[in-house]
């Protein structure tokens, strides 16, 4: 992965979170047309769910099923398009990468979302992440500091008929106040400590997930608030770009 500044892949997670199924996602049930993917694409969708995601102990059935219908050969221009389900991250436009996998699954798994949550996504990227959100939970406002990103983001979401995400081109690591507080939040670029405006947006009770240290390496930190205690614990070890912002990293 040299110069690609992608995730790195990780053999197994060092904690998890509980998954419910009783909690059953608000869209899960809705399942993609058959037409939004040929067959041998949606086998291998179907094999790195299977391989590379529950064999690493993500265990939540409906982030699970989710992600063997979301079609992410859309969200990279995959040459071919079945390189878009192997097992690290890619390149996008603008020099950027759509997460690996795995890491997809772990961060969405470690936020324990329910079908009523907000939830703020800080890094839109390829909308892949989003789209995942989008069908667990009840309303995405996602953040990506590239316009042409958002975008061309915002174009496969409608293609997939997801109409519970709001758009928006700023500065993330500021979060989006005005439509505060947030059930979960979710940064998917890497910060050098999580930005205290996002601790400010989350809701009493709520969880934020976010990849915090070096430039080069961070780790994956779970932040839990409730009332005015805040709690952080560490979960894996992780490679993201980086989050660029007031309360991220200065653009070179
Ligand atoms: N979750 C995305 C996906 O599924 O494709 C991958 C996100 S990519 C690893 C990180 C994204 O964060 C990039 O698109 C980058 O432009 C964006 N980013 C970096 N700094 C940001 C900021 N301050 N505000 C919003 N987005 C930012």
């Amino acid at each position: 992965m040299a110069g690609l500044h992608a995730e790195t892949s990780l053999p197994s997670r060092a904690a998890t979170f509980p998954s419910d199924r009783k909690n059953l996602p608000y869209f899960a049930d809705l399942h993609m047309p058959s037409h939004f993917s040929p067959p041998d694409l949606t086998a291998a969708r179907l094999q790195m769910v299977e391989m590379q995601i529950e064999a690493r102990g993500i265990c939540n059935a409906a982030l699970l099923e989710v992600m063997r219908q979301i079609p992410r050969e859309r969200f990279v221009n995959a040459d071919p398009p079945i390189e878009a389900y192997t097992d690290r991250a890619l390149p996008i436009e603008a020099c950027q990468t759509i997460s690996q996998p795995y890491i997809v699954a772990l961060m969405t798994e470690s936020l324990a979302l329910l079908p009523e949550h907000t939830i703020l996504e800080i890094g839109t990227g390829s909308g892949y992440q989003t789209a995942i959100l989008a069908r667990l939970a009840r309303f995405v406002h996602t953040v990506e500091r590239i316009e042409s990103l958002t975008q061309t983001a915002a174009q496969r979401i409608a293609e997939l008929n997801l109409q519970n995400v709001a758009f928006h081109v700023a500065d993330g690591s500021l979060g989006w106040p005005a439509a505060a507080p947030y059930d979960r939040i979710i940064v998917t670029a890497g910060a050098p400590r999580v930005p205290a405006a996002l601790i400010d947006q989350l809701a009493d009770g709520g969880r934020l997930i976010a990849p915090v240290g070096g430039e080069e390496h961070q780790t994956l930190v779970v932040i839990e608030k409730t009332g005015q205690n805040i709690t952080e614990s560490a979960i894996a070890g992780c490679r993201f770009v980086k989050l660029i912002g007031a309360e991220g990293w200065s653009p070179v």
